[in-house]
C-alpha cells in the first residue's frame, strides 16, 4: 500500500509514509472487509459510513502538516483510522463522531493498540469543540456545503484546515489558512466524501 498507492503517486512526508506503515489498518475494518483493508479505495463502515481511501487520508495528512507538538481536531472519527494516523503525527488529537457506535468501536481500537493521546467525543463537529480551542490544525473527513464559521474560529493564528467541500457530485479539498483572523483558501484535488451532518453542514 505504502509503495504503490501513495510514495508512486507522489506523497513524500516521510513521517507519514511511516505512520502509514505502522498503523493496522486490518483493524478498523470489520472482518467481511479484513483481507480488502489495504486495497486502494474506501470501504463500508457501520451506520452507512465509510474508512477513507487510504490515499487520500495520506493528501489531507500532508496538507495539514502537522508538527509532533501540535493538538489537533478531527471531524468523522469514523472507524478510527485517521485518528490514529494523527495520533502518531500530533501531540493530541480530539475527535468528534456523531453516530455513537462509531465512536465507541473506533475508541476501542485506539485502546487496544494503546493509543494514549486521543479524546473521541460523540457530538455535532460541525459546531467545533469550543471548550478544547483553539487548535493548531482541524481536519474534517466530511464534506460540508461550505467552510463552518465555527471550525475556522477554532483554529489558531497560522492554522490550518482541511475539508472537502461542496455537494455530493463535485467536492474538492480546500486548505484554510487563517492569517491575521482572515480565511485564506487553497482549492486541492477533487474529492468524494459523505455528508457533514449538522447545524453547520447539510441537514439530516
Ligand atoms: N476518516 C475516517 C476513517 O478513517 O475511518 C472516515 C470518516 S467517514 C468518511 C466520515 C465520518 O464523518 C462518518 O463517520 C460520519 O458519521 C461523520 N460525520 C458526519 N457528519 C458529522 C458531524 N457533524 N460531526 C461528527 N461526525 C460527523
Amino acid at each position: 500500500m505504502v509503495e504503490t498507492q501513495l510514495r508512486q503517486r507522489g506523497i513524500r512526508d516521510e513521517r507519514i509514509l511511516s505512520a502509514m506503515s505502522r498503523v493496522p489498518r486490518h483493524e478498523f475494518v470489520a472482518e467481511p472487509y479484513r483481507s480488502r483493508a489495504y486495497d486502494d479505495n474506501p470501504l463500508p463502515i457501520a451506520e452507512g459510513q465509510t474508512i477513507s481511501q487510504p490515499y487520500i487520508v495520506a493528501v489531507m495528512l500532508e496538507l495539514l502538516d502537522l508538527a509532533p507538538n501540535q493538538t489537533v481536531l478531527e471531524i468523522g472519527t469514523g472507524s478510527g483510522y485517521q485518528t490514529a494516523l494523527l495520533a502518531e503525527l500530533s501531540q493530541h488529537v480530539y475527535s468528534v463522531e456523531r453516530h455513537g457506535r462509531l465512536a465507541s468501536e473506533a475508541e476501542a481500537v485506539l485502546q487496544k493498540l494503546a493509543y494514549q493521546n486521543v479524546t473521541v467525543i460523540v457530538g455535532d463537529g460541525s459546531k467545533g469543540l469550543p471548550e478544547h480551542a483553539p487548535f493548531d490544525a482541524i481536519v474534517v473527513a466530511a464534506a460540508a456545503p461550505e467552510l463552518p464559521q465555527a471550525l475556522f474560529e477554532q483554529l489558531k493564528e497560522g492554522g490550518r484546515l482541511v475539508l472537502p467541500v461542496g455537494p455530493a457530485e463535485s467536492q474538492a479539498l480546500q486548505v484554510v489558512t487563517k492569517q491575521q483572523g482572515t480565511p485564506v483558501i487553497v482549492e486541492q484535488t477533487p474529492c468524494r466524501f459523505v455528508p457533514l451532518i449538522g447545524e453547520q453542514g447539510y441537514p439530516a
